[in-house]
């Protein structure tokens, strides 16, 4: 029993007040009463009533948007009902801004679970951390076509507005998600999707299931258990949801980025392997399938071990894993994959976990002791079985690699080392390639069935910057992913904003913001930027890491570049996010990314029609877009739909030939940081900023510290300075004529598009404190709100 107005009696009251709703001045009066008459320890009655009230509520429909009039408890012990005065749902709009204001205002509302704020037309989202109950059916109609300030800051109306500027202005919009890990960008990235196959109005039920599955089954392959986040995104993801001119929704897109390949071979301490491989191993062993895909139900298969994971109750007998694979299996038939398309997906799986259980041992010969040697035979076949490849061959091609030497081949055995590392790389490689397989198929599946050129909305969810205690090549592409994604923000905020003031001689004061081109060259430029030189590096045989940071040093010379002391490959690297130290270990190996082709040749010559399409191409994953300059067979892969781009640099020796090129993954990873950016900046961007509000996923804890820290990575605080100042919507004459003459016109009328007849408008419907351009009306987004309103009534 809490005591009255203690911290604790707060917190249960807060509770008690069920998050989703206003409520009504009828359950205030309840609670008044019940205080009125210190009722203390009758805490279960008053919830009950409580919740009979909203029940009621509900029942007659009425979602009253009393949120002003909401309750909420202060320390000292005071019950207010009235509204706060410094309650604004948009910071931008506040007379003094500055970081602790922002990061005050923030926790004042995550304390009363209001999770969204707006700075201008960004959205913040704070993770909650716990379920909330504000994403119901209520709620999506709620945010239908609503004017901004009818609700309370929500991403829903993030979907609105895209959808709406979509199908007004007849432009591709983009929504770009940002945050660190665990900090809500996926959850979002969902809600977004369920609120925008509402507004697409789908009138195939069908469609509507078949794209709200696709998240899910993607997440399936890419996402995993890892110390930060239970279900932590180990891609990339942008996917485009399309629609008619009119708005329907007629499909969808996913472009995936970067996949963490290397955690199909290995996991760091209390982390798990991707989603699927348990799913999967749970799922076949309820149906008393593991035999037939040559699993053992007694022994965890190697790339699934660590020290936290027994086989027999934790895997074979999870429910949940099990329930998740039905529900994969689900998503992939709603889809529309077809029964053998799954089969083979699932003999991939296994031949991948099975692969990982191959031993090797050095055999000593009369001339050779580097030689390997497979110590557990039936494992192999397995392995081959499931590849529908022969056993001695892939024998051969782990324990052995052939080199080309002045036309002739020239077979050379394998160290045990070597050897486990083809063995990885198979694994590594598979997966990858059955992953873009999965992705390339649902885009096919959802591809719009006319090719008629249509609108759509993206939507990024993309990993944020990273900054851990050792950073490796990963994180190096992520964090340049990152600056490219700011540098673009910062743009449209930015630069753009000031560069259409300037254009259309508006007067706006210039803003001062920090420019991240300097670094962006630094990484991506050509022939010195990093991504070049260590692409230049990979080409090099006989390089190692230490040469490759020589070479950095040698060549970045910027004070963003540095190599610091007494760290062994050790470089520095000033973001605009931050100093990052990344540790060149690895780098060379993980660039090249090499399948060797004696496994690509192996796998091409399978039974299995899916084997053979994922090695179509010679080359790793990263290959994808490279050119062919010699003949014979670098083919593109059939299933992936990438254009090719630039050529690639690094030399390839397959056993037919010499002259075959690939693609690094630093070459392929600009190449698709291009495109991505090439669809973002063709349409109207909308951003949304998660903050994670504390480390230990708790809710109702709120680390100042931390979000402060996030709040400067992310740009909020120029954000909002500039969009106070600066107009959120600039509408070309002809545009906002068509929308908005009926209020100062007659309906026949034909106005021209010039200042007068907009400023006629403007004068009209009596607002001010709007800019005239020299071919835009420069608006507030109140503006906008109301001139919608006049126009709703007047017609
Ligand atoms: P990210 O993609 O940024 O790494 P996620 O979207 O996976 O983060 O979120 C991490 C976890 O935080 C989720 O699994 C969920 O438990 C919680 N979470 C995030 N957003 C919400 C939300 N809007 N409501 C409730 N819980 C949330
Ligand atoms: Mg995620």
């Amino acid at each position: 029993q809490p005591e009255l107005w203690s911290d604790d009696f707060n917190d249960f009251i807060c509770k008690c007040l069920i998050k989703d709703f206003e409520l009504r001045p009828n359950v205030l009066d309840l609670l008044q009463h019940v205080f009125i008459k210190q009722i203390v320890g009758r805490e279960k009655i008053l919830q009950k009533q409580l919740i009979e009230l909203i029940d009621l509520n509900q029942q007659i429909g009425v979602i009253e948007k009393t949120r002003h009039e909401r309750i909420h408890t202060k320390r000292g012990g005071h019950m207010k009902t009235q509204t706060d005065p410094d309650e604004v749902d948009d910071l931008a709009t506040l007379e003094v801004l500055d970081e602790n204001i922002v990061a005050e205002k923030l926790q004042i509302r995550y304390g009363r679970d209001q999770i969204y704020t707006y700075v201008g037309d960004i959205l913040i989202a704070v993770n909650p951390f716990h379920k909330m109950e504000i994403y119901t059916p209520q709620y999506t109609k709620m945010y239908i076509g609503a004017k901004r300030t009818a609700n309370p800051p929500h991403i829903f109306a993030v979907a609105d507005v895209a959808y709406q500027s979509m199908v007004s202005y007849n432009t591709d919009q983009c929504i770009v998600i940002s945050g660190e890990s665990g900090a809500g960008k996926t959850e979002s990235a969902h809600l977004l999707v369920q609120q925008l196959t509402v507004l697409g109005k789908a009138n195939n039920q069908t469609l509507q299931e078949k794209i709200l599955l696709v998240n899910n089954l993607v997440e399936a392959f890419g996402n995993a258990c890892t110390v930060i986040n239970d279900n932590s995104s180990r891609f990339g993801k942008y996917l485009e949801m399309k629609f008619t001119c009119g708005g329907t929704v007629v499909g969808a897109q996913i472009s995936e980025y970067l996949l963490e390949k290397s955690r199909v071979i290995h996991q760091a301490v209390g982390e798990r392997n991707f989603h699927i491989f348990y799913y999967i191993y749970a799922g076949l062993a309820d149906r008393k399938k593991l035999a037939h895909y040559k699993l053992s139900d007694s022994k965890t298969p190697k790339y699934l071990c660590n020290e936290h994971i027994k086989l027999g109750p934790d895997i074979v007998s999870n429910t949940f894993y099990k329930e998740q694979f039905d529900a994969v299996e689900q998503c992939f038939k709603v889809i529309g994959f077809t029964l053998e398309e799954l089969g083979s997906v699932y003999s991939t799986l296994a031949a991948i976990l099975n692969s990982g259980d191959i031993e090797f041992s050095p055999v000593a010969t009369e001339h050779q002791t580097d030689k390997s040697d497979i110590t557990n035979i039936s494992v192999l076949d397995n392995v081959a079985s499931l590849l529908c490849i022969r056993s001695d061959e892939l024998q051969e091609a782990l324990t052995s690699h052939c080199v080309v030497a002045r036309g002739e081949t020239i077979v050379r055995p394998n160290t045990v080392e070597k050897a486990a590392e083809v063995r990885d790389a198979m694994g590594k490689a598979l997966y990858g390639r059955l992953f873009s397989w999965i992705v390339n198929r649902i885009n096919s599946l959802l591809r719009p069935d006319k090719d008629d050129k249509g609108l759509n909305i993206g939507i990024l969810d993309i990993f944020g910057f990273e900054n851990f205690k050792k950073n490796s090549f990963e994180q190096l592409c992520i964090n340049i992913a990152n600056e490219q994604i700011q540098f673009y923000f910062n743009q449209h905020i930015f630069a753009w904003e000031q560069d259409e003031y300037l254009n259309e001689e508006v007067d706006a004061r210039m803003i001062e913001y920090e420019d991240n081109r300097p670094l962006l060259d630094l990484f991506l430029q050509k022939p010195m930027g990093m991504l070049s030189l260590l692409d230049e590096e990979s080409r090099f045989p006989q390089a190692t890491d230490q040469t490759l940071v020589e070479k950095f040093e040698d060549n970045l010379k910027t004070k963003s570049f540095w190599r610091p002391k007494r760290v062994d490959l050790g470089f520095g690297i000033h973001h605009y996010a931050g100093k990052v130290i990344y540790n060149a270990s690895g780098f060379l190996a993980k660039n090249r990314d090499m399948l060797p082709a004696d496994i690509v040749l192996l796998l091409r010559s399978s039974e299995n029609e899916l084997t053979r399409k994922l090695v179509t191409h010679p080359l790793t994953k990263t290959g994808n877009l490279a050119h062919t300059k010699g003949k014979g067979i670098n083919t593109m892969p059939s299933f992936l739909s990438v254009q090719p781009g630039e050529p690639g640099d690094t030399p390839y020796h397959p056993r037919e030939t010499t002259n075959m090129r690939t693609q690094t993954v630093a070459s392929y990873f600009r190449y698709s940081l291009m495109d991505l950016l090439s669809k973002m900046v063709a349409g109207q961007p909308h951003f949304v900023r998660c903050i994670k509000p504390n480390n230990d996923r708790q809710s109702n804890k709120f680390d100042r510290e931390k979000v402060l820290v996030q709040l400067r990575y992310t740009g909020v605080l120029e954000t909002a300075k500039i969009r106070r100042q600066g107009y959120s919507h600039r509408i070309l004459f002809a545009n906002f004529i068509k929308r908005y003459y009926i209020l100062a016109f007659h309906a026949h009328e034909e106005p021209a598009a010039t200042q007068e007849t907009c400023a006629a408008i403007m004068e009209k419907a009596k607002l001010e404190n709007w800019a005239m351009g020299k071919t835009k009306v420069f608006l507030k987004y109140y503006h906008v709100e109301h001139l919608n309103l006049m126009v709703q009534q007047a017609t």
